[in-house]
């Protein structure tokens, strides 16, 4: 165990059960009433569309909100639901909830492929490819006549026979968008909630905090399609009628219009995007008498709000609420941070093999070798440029190696993805800083903790304590609940060091962390650093600061133009003539 039993947890907060019983009486209060109070048709089409519609809204939390990709095709996912519960019903006489199934099945395979694409795409590319399914998804129901019925669509489609009755049937609608929101509301704080976050904010170090970018990618459109063909097929069973033109492009834009509006980030945002942009069409109804007004207003209500509001209503309510959160108070936890130090006794821990890194010509690091022991301090030095960065780029898996092998621990991981490289135990921070920026100090070192295979992971309240514990070690456990992003650079040099120390990892690779301090920063960068390697922890350090590196490494490996050009202990390599010419004897750089 990494962690002391006097390390202080999260205490359960008595708030949350209460809040919990509180939902729970709302939403029985709310299907009540959609069973008990009589209603026209009208104001029952428009609630069952809120419902139906604020689920698929809520899978557009997930990928959008939560994992940061666009999914411009959430309409499809909603009519691949739609479809499986009308067609399987109406020609194949499956049962309604098995065809809901099927549904959900299907679109979440779809979703899954849909997000396989974002190993190779990103950005304005991966927009493309989901409007490219949604059109051929249009498409295919459009012209598929004979499974489809093309633009007729699918006419009387039963509900479950206990449901028939419509009001029952929004009950169910409204008992389903509660589960879906609560269980939305949880993940977010989740260990997948959370890589779906630190993916969003920066992938690299998502990466390399142990978390596999693409697999979080891949669930995040599966659970986010999930959603959408739920909603669909509820929505099919609740219309009893369904044609392309409900799921069409401008559906999926209409989708994300409501997250936006709502608040992207959260599954309340989604349900009060959702509510707005059904409701406000019907309220501005009386303005149809002039033509284009309607649309003029609807249109330029939607823009002042995302304009004003960028994260949305609720973004913007939550952000009034959050100035009357308290500060946690510091732990004073330091003391229950333990390394494990890897387990194994041997004595290197990290072994480079003639390790090259070339781009296109230029040899950035050339066939280097050199052996890190375990315990102790040892620095990695060379003129700008000389391909240190480099080093530990492909060190970390960030770079394929051209050539050569790295072994860590023994273990060949030179063909290791970043995240298992660090389960395997390396742990790493940048030389310019890579921060999650929408998170607290604390998700940021809790989500270093959750490396996979930690002891921690399981137990929640250990893996806070730790990483409270890491906080505190750096002496940053007062702020623990603020924002990175309000942070100076040295804390947030030092948040970098406490994620990569709450991992317990068997080597620490730090890229210049001293770049940026000021004098008495690097002071405390310099008792930092001692303070770590005294508890057991293997540092490989880049930096610029001779007098920094002196004090602290025990070893030294130089390069310069990507060679290495002297290795030992830190007096010799220091009085080593190459040493002297190449590097000590011109002026110190300015950190790159
Ligand atoms: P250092 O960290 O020692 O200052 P780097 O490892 O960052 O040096 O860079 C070594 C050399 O490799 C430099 O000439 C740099 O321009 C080049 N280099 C680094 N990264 C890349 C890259 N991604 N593509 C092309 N060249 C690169
Ligand atoms: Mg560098």
């Amino acid at each position: 165990m990494s962690t002391s039993a006097s390390a202080p947890a999260t205490p359960v907060r008595p708030q949350l059960r209460w809040g919990l019983a509180a939902y729970v009486v709302l939403v029985l209060a709310a299907m009540t009433l959609a069973i008990v109070i009589p209603k026209t048709g009208y104001i029952l089409n428009i609630s069952m569309q809120a419902t139906t519609y604020a689920i698929a809204v809520l899978g557009l939390t997930v990928v959008l909100g939560l994992c940061g990709q666009i999914n411009l095709a959430q309409a499809a996912f909603f009519g691949l639901g739609a479809y499986a519960v009308g067609i399987g019903q109406t020609e194949y006489g499956v049962n309604f909830w098995i065809c809901l199934l099927l549904g959900m099945s299907l679109a979440a395979l779809m979703g899954a492929l849909l997000g396989a694409s974002t190993l190779k795409l990103g950005g304005h590319y991966l927009a493309m490819v989901t409007i490219s399914f949604q059109q051929i998804v249009t498409l295919v129901l459009i012209n598929w006549i004979p499974v489809t019925k093309g633009p007729d669509g699918v006419r009387a489609i039963p509900r479950p026979a206990l449901l028939a009755d419509a009001s029952n049937y929004l009950a169910l609608c409204i008992a389903v968008l509660a589960g879906c929101g609560y269980l939305l509301w949880r993940l977010r704080d989740m260990r997948l909630g959370r890589a779906m976050r630190a993916v969003r904010d920066n992938e690299l170090a998502a990466s390399v905090a142990g978390i596999d970018v693409y697999r979080t990618k891949v669930l995040a459109f599966a659970i986010s399609a999930v959603l959408g063909g739920l909603g669909g097929g509820l929505f099919a069973g609740g219309f009893a009628y369904v044609s392309p033109d409900q799921f069409s492009f401008a559906e999926s834009v209409v989708f994300l219009t409501m997250v936006l509006l709502g608040g992207v980030s959260s599954p309340i945002g989604a349900a009060i995007g959702t509510g707005l942009l059904i409701l406000i069409p019907e309220w501005l109804r009386f303005l149809k008498a002039i033509p284009g007004l309607y649309l003029a207003i609807y249109g330029t209500a939607v823009i002042l709000i995302v304009l004003f509001m960028p994260d949305g209503i609720w973004g913007f309510i939550r952000g009034q609420l959050d100035r009357f959160k308290r500060r946690a108070p510091a732990t004073g936890a330091a003391d229950a941070l333990t390394f494990s130090g890897g387990g194994s006794g041997a004595e290197t821990v990290l072994e480079l093999r003639k390790l090259s890194k070339h781009f296109g010509g230029l040899k950035a690091v050339d066939e280097v070798d050199f052996t890190i022991r375990r315990g102790g301090v040892h620095a990695l030095i060379g003129p700008n440029g000389s391909g240190k960065t480099t080093t530990l780029n492909v060190l970390s898996g960030l770079y394929k190696a051209t050539s050569g092998s790295v072994l860590l621990n023994g273990q060949d991981v030179t063909n290791f993805p970043p995240h298992a490289r660090t389960i395997a135990g390396l742990g790493r921070t940048f030389q310019n800083i890579r921060l999650w920026r929408t998170m607290t100090a604390l998700e940021n070192v809790v989500i270093g903790a959750e490396r996979p295979g930690s002891p921690v992971l399981e137990d929640k309240d250990a893996l806070v304590a730790r990483a409270r514990a890491a906080l505190a070690f750096v002496g940053l456990d007062g702020r623990a609940d603020e924002l990175v992003s309000g942070f100076s650079y040295g804390h947030q040099r030092a948040v970098e060091i406490a994620r990569a120390l709450a991992a317990d990892p068997v080597l620490l690779l730090l890229d210049e962390p001293g770049a940026g301090l000021n004098s008495s920063e690097k002071v405390e960068l310099r008792n930092l650093l001692k303070r770590i390697s005294a508890r057991g922890l293997t540092i490989l350090i880049i930096d610029h600061d001779m007098t920094l590196v002196s004090e602290v490494a025990q070893h030294i490996t130089v390069l310069n133009f990507g060679r290495r050009i002297a290795d030992g202990y830190s007096a010799d390599v220091l009085r080593h003539p190459d040493v002297v010419a190449a590097y000590l004897g011109t002026a110190p750089d300015v950190a790159a």
